[in-house]
């Protein structure tokens, strides 16, 4: 029987485990086997509201092994450390992360085809203290530690001990004005409201907590539609977020941040959102990079230069034959590449011929706090032109995940899981007290 491996549970990988799992594995048409250094897969585009405290990973988390169990695929917890390509065998280390890796730890997994779906990382672009004093939203730990040092600094800051207005201050900075970086200053702003509100600081929420959002380009949410941009700025300054475009930050100490040659900003958290990059182990492998060390891949996702492996996600750099630039990272993009090698694979294995990835960019939406959202919608040519905003845009931004949830859950479980996390959010503060 033939063997799929797929290294990689994120936003792309777990969906395309699945429904191969469903296809070929039950029917044992082939061996399909999923390789996650993380017990669990908790949805990206997530991230932020658990940074904001809005959403909490241990209830919107699945288990890969129950996955596994219920879809007809195989669950390896570990970290891909190496491919050897002329044997096709992979190897990955199961020891716990940190631990030292011994010969009993490493596991060898031979493949015919292999799918590399390991995601990105945050990227620095090489300045000067960004990765030690900088947090990342790339991880659910970095964005619980942004959670928990926010809660740390509203509640210092409020002591009785720091009567001056200035020392009661709370500066926070996001380089980044990416989705990422403004989804996250919306989010921030409803939670420093919020635990005011619940007596955790005693801080006024907006004047004395001061959100600012740092962007190099001369606009925020570079590479998207302006009037998107245009409208996420508007509502950003009804939220007395300070924007600031044409600012580039050049170096990060632990209490400051440099701009341009000298301009020095006194900071008390500092979150990196300024861009993605792909994860370094791709690097490793000896296939073809782009200036983002993401894979590079042809029509069929195939990697250049090696026809059984196949990258998608963010790992990868991407150019479909229907679109003139190479694709962003965004889970759109993931989800479409997973739903299409779920086709193409199978063909692949039997050496039936394949049609090439075709993408639909169906636009853009970005989430606000409050229940709100602004999107541009993709019209039937492909251009943008559409914009929805405020609730209808923040239902049509929930229902992306909740897709999500329906396509790895089936309708039934996908009900109870969606009731769960209403009930969460119906019983609880809307935030994390704590
Ligand atoms: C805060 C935030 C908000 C976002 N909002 C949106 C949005 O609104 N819309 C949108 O389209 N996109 C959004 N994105 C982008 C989107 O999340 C990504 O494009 C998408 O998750 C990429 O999917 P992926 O499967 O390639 O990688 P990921 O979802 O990152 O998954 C990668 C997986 O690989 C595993 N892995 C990594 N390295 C190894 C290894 N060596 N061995 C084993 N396993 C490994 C990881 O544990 C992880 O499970 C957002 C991203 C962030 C951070």
């Amino acid at each position: 029987m033939k063997t799929i491996v797929i290294v990689g549970g994120g936003a792309a990988g777990l969906q395309l485990a699945i429904d191969l799992g469903r296809a070929l594995g039950r029917k044992k048409r082939a061996r399909v086997v999923l390789v996650d250094r993380s017990p669990t897969h908790l949805w990206k585009p997530l991230l932020h509201e658990v940074a904001a405290g809005s959403v909490e990973p241990t209830v919107h988390h699945t288990s890969f092994a129950l996955q596994a169990e219920r879809n007809h695929f195989e669950f390896v917890q570990g970290e891909l450390v190496s491919v050897d390509r002329t044997s096709r065998v992979i190897t990955v280390a199961t020891g716990s992360a940190g631990e030292t890796t011994d010969a009993d730890s490493l596991h060898a997994i031979g493949y015919d085809k292999l799918v590399l779906a390991v995601g990105g990382v945050t990227q620095y672009f090489g300045v000067a203290g960004a990765r030690e004093h900088a947090l990342a939203l790339d991880s659910v730990s970095g964005a619980e530690l942004v959670r928990d040092r926010l809660h740390a600094a509203l509640r210092s800051k409020s002591l009785p001990a720091t009567p001056q207005a200035d020392a009661r201050k709370v500066r926070v900075a996001i380089v980044g004005a990416g989705a990422t970086g403004v989804q996250l200053a919306s989010q921030l702003r409803r939670t420093s409201r919020l635990l005011n509100q619940y007596g955790v600081h005693r801080l006024d929420p907006v004047h004395d907590v001061d959100i600012a959002v740092l962007e190099a380009a001369p606009t925020i949410l570079p590479g998207m539609d302006g009037g998107l941009a245009a409208r996420v700025s508007r509502r950003l300054a009804q939220q007395h977020i300070r924007v600031g475009t044409g600012q580039r930050v050049t170096s990060v100490t632990p209490d400051d941040l440099v701009l341009g040659a000298n301009e020095r900003l006194n900071v008390d958290l500092v979150v990196w959102a300024a861009g993605v990059v792909a994860s370094p182990l791709v690097a490793t492998l000896g296939l073809a990079l782009n200036e983002k060390g993401q894979a590079r891949v042809g029509p069929t996702l195939q990697s250049l230069g090696d026809d059984d492996v196949f990258a998608i996600g963010d790992c990868a750099s991407c150019r479909p034959t229907n679109v003139a630039r190479e694709l962003p990272t965004r889970a759109q993009v993931a989800f479409q590449q997973a739903l299409y090698l779920v086709e193409a694979l199978p063909r692949h294995l039997s050496s039936r011929p394949v049609l090439p990835f075709v993408y639909r960019d169906y636009g853009s939406l970005i989430s606000l706090a409050g229940g709100r959202a602004v999107g541009s919608l993709a019209t039937v040519k492909g251009s943008s032109g559409w914009y929805v905003e405020g609730k209808i845009a923040a239902l049509m931004h929930h229902a992306i995940y909740r897709r999500h949830i329906l396509s790895i859950n089936g309708w039934r479980r996908a009900l109870i899981v969606s009731l769960s996390h209403g009930l969460e959010r119906w019983l609880g503060a809307g935030t994390r007290l704590h």
